[in-house]
């Protein structure tokens, strides 16, 4: 997902054509507040529900803005169950339910808020399975800002043909299809079959495994995905063209590649297309192997800004150019194919890892292609975004919404820049070779990923810090404590006496914080170990000294807050 400040200037795209009366407006229908929450506490009786597959039949009809599905789930009982209890908004139904191929009476399911309690015929022992067939449809309540709130994004090419596309990261996947919506509810592999009407593509996760045409000229596409996340099913439809190539990775395979977009822009399309085995070698080199090569490399215009699909990214910049010279949005999504799709945070309070990795990425890609000057301009344009209001992890099982909106008490988008920023500070502390082992060992659970040896995998915050205290035999647990636990920053405190100058960390809580520091004294740079919080260095008289010289350090800014608050006082008077 992007952070909201990219709101401004990227709206004109989500205007749909004027709807009809009948057709649901913008925040339409309405969902509780149950379907609105994604994450959070698990509810005991979907946790003993083991999620094998899913068989998802789509009927898109963009006339009447509806969906029609009949989802075909499976499940392991881990323990006991008399119930089957899966997460579905209440505006879809269900319309009919069977349990291992026989129909329920209606008496026998209950959707009164948008959980879905099955009773089931008979009980299940541990160790049983349970397919539930369930038929589904109507009208998917319609996103207001995708992709910063969710649901259906009915919109039109510029010729006036269909154009239509999901997101569901914040409000779940029960927007669309029954599911277990938090983030631990990933299916083991889902198939897809999506009708859509004639002349019209549906791309979609995972691999295409062919392409039915129906007798009235519609088309019914057939994918399966192995462990998508639980928001990366997504509907995308619209009569796409596509580009597509081999890309021959470093590590042996061959990844096809796929760009679907809209007619009439070849040009701009081959351009980002371009970008795609470039971004690919970088993320290869750096971090580790694409963990869907088996599948595709696969990006779909969307008419929102962006989102994280797995193997079928969303991209909706509109071709934007940029000082760095490549699509950060591009980027930035598909960078999240490593930090979201196959490390996926298990709560969202440990949302950092998803946006705080992938954030710090483009200005590692900046580096990557032209070096230090790009990073540290793109770096520097980042901090001035750090707001400090609340701590990045708190310590409990949260929704995406507690921990995205600061309405909802979250650091918002400080999960973003502050993330970068103490990824920075981190890769400057224990060097680029342990920052990217750690960062591997977090990504894929072993050392050595291979094509082919790893799977996508949960992780954390803790998980996080363990893997880099393991790979530099250190314990830097002080350096998170203060970073992710904390709301404040350190701040630096310079005090000079005579030919002394005296650094000090001041922390909040007074915590341990042994953070070294660059001084520069005239011309020379000191290292100061800063091993109790504070070192002193003799200077000559009248000596020009710079702290941290080359900002290597995320500390307070006395400066920032004050171009913080002028700025808001600014918007404000606007
Ligand atoms: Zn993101």
């Amino acid at each position: 997902m992007l952070p909201r400040l990219l709101l401004a200037g990227s709206t004109a795209a989500l205007i749909a054509a004027a709807p009809a009366h009948e057709l649901p407006g913008k925040g339409e229908p309405p969902i509780t507040a149950l379907t609105q929450r994604s994450g959070g506490p698990i509810d005991p009786d979907q946790a003993i529900e083991r999620f094998d597959h899913a068989d998802l039949r789509f009927v898109v009809k963009p006339a009447n803005e509806e969906i029609d599905g009949i989802a075909t789930l499976t499940f392991t009982a881990r323990a006991p169950m008399s119930k089957l209890v899966v997460d579905l908004d209440r505006n879809l139904g269900p319309q009919a339910v069977a349990i291992d191929g026989k129909p329920l009476p209606r008496s026998a399911w209950d959707n009164p808020e948008g959980r879905l309690t099955i009773a089931l015929p008979r009980p299940v022992a541990a160790g049983g399975k349970v397919v539930a067939r369930i038929t589904y449809g109507g009208q998917p309540h319609v996103a207001v800002h995708a992709p910063w709130d969710d649901g259906a994004v009915w919109s039109k090419t510029p010729d006036g043909r269909t154009w239509f596309a999901t997101t569901d990261e914040g409000y779940g996947c029960d927007l669309f299809w029954p599911c277990l919506d938090f983030p631990t509810g990933e299916p083991g592999s889902v198939d897809l079959h999506i009708t859509v009407p004639k002349g019209l593509k549906a791309p979609s996760n995972g691999v295409l495994e062919g392409i039915d045409t129906l007798p009235d000229g519609r088309t019914t596409w057939n994918w399966h995905v192995d462990h998508p996340n639980t928001y990366a099913i997504a509907l995308n439809v619209a009569p796409y063209e596509v580009l597509h190539a081999t890309y021959h990775s470093r590590y042996g395979n061959d990844i096809p590649m796929y760009y679907w977009y809209l007619p009439g822009e070849e040009k701009q399309a081959k351009a980002l297309f371009a970008e795609f085995a470039p971004t690919l070698d970088f993320y290869e080199t750096l971090i580790g192997p694409y963990p869907f090569g088996n599948e595709k490399m696969g990006v779909v215009e969307t008419p929102h800004l962006g989102m994280e699909h797995q193997t079928i990214n969303a991209y909706g910049n509109h071709y934007r150019k940029t000082p760095s010279g490549f699509d950060e949005i591009f980027q930035h999504e598909f960078g999240h194919e490593w930090f979201g799709n196959q490390l996926t945070a298990a709560n969202w309070d440990d949302y950092w890892l998803h946006e705080g990795v992938e954030e710090y990425m483009q200005p590692l890609y900046g580096l990557w292609r032209e070096g230090q000057a790009r990073y540290d301009a793109m770096m520097l344009d980042q901090r001035n975004r750090i707001e400090n209001k609340v701590p990045l992890v708190r310590g409990k099982v949260i929704t995406e919404e507690e921990v995205y909106e600061p309405s909802k008490g979250g650091p918002g988008q400080d999960i973003y820049y502050k993330g970068a920023w103490m990824l920075h500070t981190l890769r400057n502390l224990i060097g680029d070779k342990d920052f990217y082992a750690a960062t591997r060992l977090e990504v894929y659970g072993r050392p050595d990923p291979r094509p082919g040896n790893f799977s996508p995998r949960y992780g954390s915050t803790d998980e996080f810090i363990a893997d880099v205290n393991k790979v530099t035999g250190k314990d830097y647990t002080w350096f998170f404590n203060v970073y992710l636990r904390q709301a404040a920053l350190p701040k630096l405190i310079e005090t000079r006496d005579g030919d002394r100058v005296t650094f000090t960390w001041q922390v909040p809580a007074g915590l341990p914080f042994p953070m070294p520091i660059e001084v520069q004294v005239n011309d020379r740079i000191e290292k100061l170990a800063m091993a109790d919080g504070s070192g002193t260095l003799t200077v000559p008289a009248g000596a020009h000294v710079v702290a941290d010289p080359e900002d290597k350090v995320l500390k307070y800014s006395q400066a920032i807050v004050d171009y913080q608050a002028w700025e808001k006082a600014q918007r404000a008077k606007d």
